[in-house]
């Protein structure tokens, strides 16, 4: 079933953890929806871009049949499918989007005496991520026997099912709280945009490009502020020592103050009062720093 519709679509995780990241980010990127009666699709209401509500494990699967043009979907899920995609092309990363960041781990009981990524050799290791396990064993030389398990994998040893465990780890306490320790990471992750293997039509291709320099737009926002400040033309270059950009400054000349200047930076590291304060004593005045909402380059 490929979109025959003249309007994207972008599957997204219904509920679960990228389910909110993920539309807050298509938010930001400017799109407004108005929900369906089902709650399954979110219609667009000032672009033609849709928004399909799925589980998760059921992204890749969209994309390749050319239902979605896009999905959010976590690399872990992207990868595990894409490496197991029978033939057919798979699914591939556009942008990673800086949230839903988890580590793929191996994992042995706390008691267990293995100590390093060789001792895995030989083990039985429990988990939902067959193909990125195997992958990750295949490039370090090691066999093990692998248990696949769709849920709950951090029981499977105490069920006496598993040596160890290998499964999604972000702050570790999942893992604490089932005495387990934490012994080597497999694979990165985090959320990302994916696009279909299909190639759009001319029309959708602009709307794919459009959203993503949109996304990419709101993402280099964050974390960004623009510092305004009136100063000395003498001080310019002792004020641009001191500033944390991103870019040179821009200096705009001040009407009917030719000894004054006017100065404008993008920052991307944290601006604290001690900042200003050194920037005031080398005789700015008038500092502002502004949150950055989205940029264009
Ligand atoms: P669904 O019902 O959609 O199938 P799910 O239970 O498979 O949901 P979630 O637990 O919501 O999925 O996780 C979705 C994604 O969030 C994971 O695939 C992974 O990319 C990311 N993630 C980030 N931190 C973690 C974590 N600690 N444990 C599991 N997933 C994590
Ligand atoms: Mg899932």
């Amino acid at each position: 079933m490929s979109n025959g519709s003249e309007r994207l679509r972008i599957a997204v995780q219904k509920s679960g953890r990228l389910a909110e990241p993920s539309l807050a980010l298509l938010r930001r990127a400017g799109l407004a929806f108005r929900s369906s009666r089902d709650h399954l699709f979110l219609y667009g209401e000032n672009l033609p871009i849709d928004v399909l509500l799925v589980r998760d494990d059921d992204i890749p699967g969209l994309l390749v049949e050319g239902s979605c043009e896009l999905g959010i979907v976590g690399r872990n899920v992207l990868s595990e499918q894409r490496l197991a995609g029978n033939g057919s092309v798979p699914a591939s990363e556009r942008l990673s989007l800086g949230f839903g960041a988890c580590r793929l781990a191996i994992a042995v009981p706390e008691a267990s005496p293995i100590e390093s990524a060789a001792d895995v050799d030989g083990l039985r290791i429990a988990t939902s991520y067959p193909t990125l396990l195997a992958e990750w064993l295949h490039s370090n030389a090691l066999r093990a026997e692998i248990v696949v398990l769709n849920g709950s994998v951090e029981i499977a040893p105490r069920l006496g099912k598993a040596d160890a465990i290998c499964d999604l780890v972000s702050s570790g306490a999942t893992l604490a709280a089932n005495q387990l320790r934490e012994l080597i990471t497999v694979f990165r992750s985090e959320a990302v945009l994916a696009v279909s293997p299909r190639k759009p039509t001319a029309a959708k291709s602009i709307q794919i490009e459009r959203l993503c320099a949109r996304i990419g737009g709101a993402q280099s926002g964050d974390g960004v502020r623009l510092l305004m400040m009136q100063a000395p033309r003498s001080a310019l270059s002792a004020i641009t020592e001191l500033l944390p950009a991103r870019d040179a400054p821009s200096v705009l000349s001040l009407d009917g103050r030719p000894d004054d200047i006017a100065v404008q930076a993008l920052c991307s590291v944290a601006l604290d009062w001690q900042h200003l304060e050194e920037l005031k004593r080398l005789g700015a005045h008038g500092l502002m720093v502004l949150n950055v909402e989205r940029m264009l380059a």
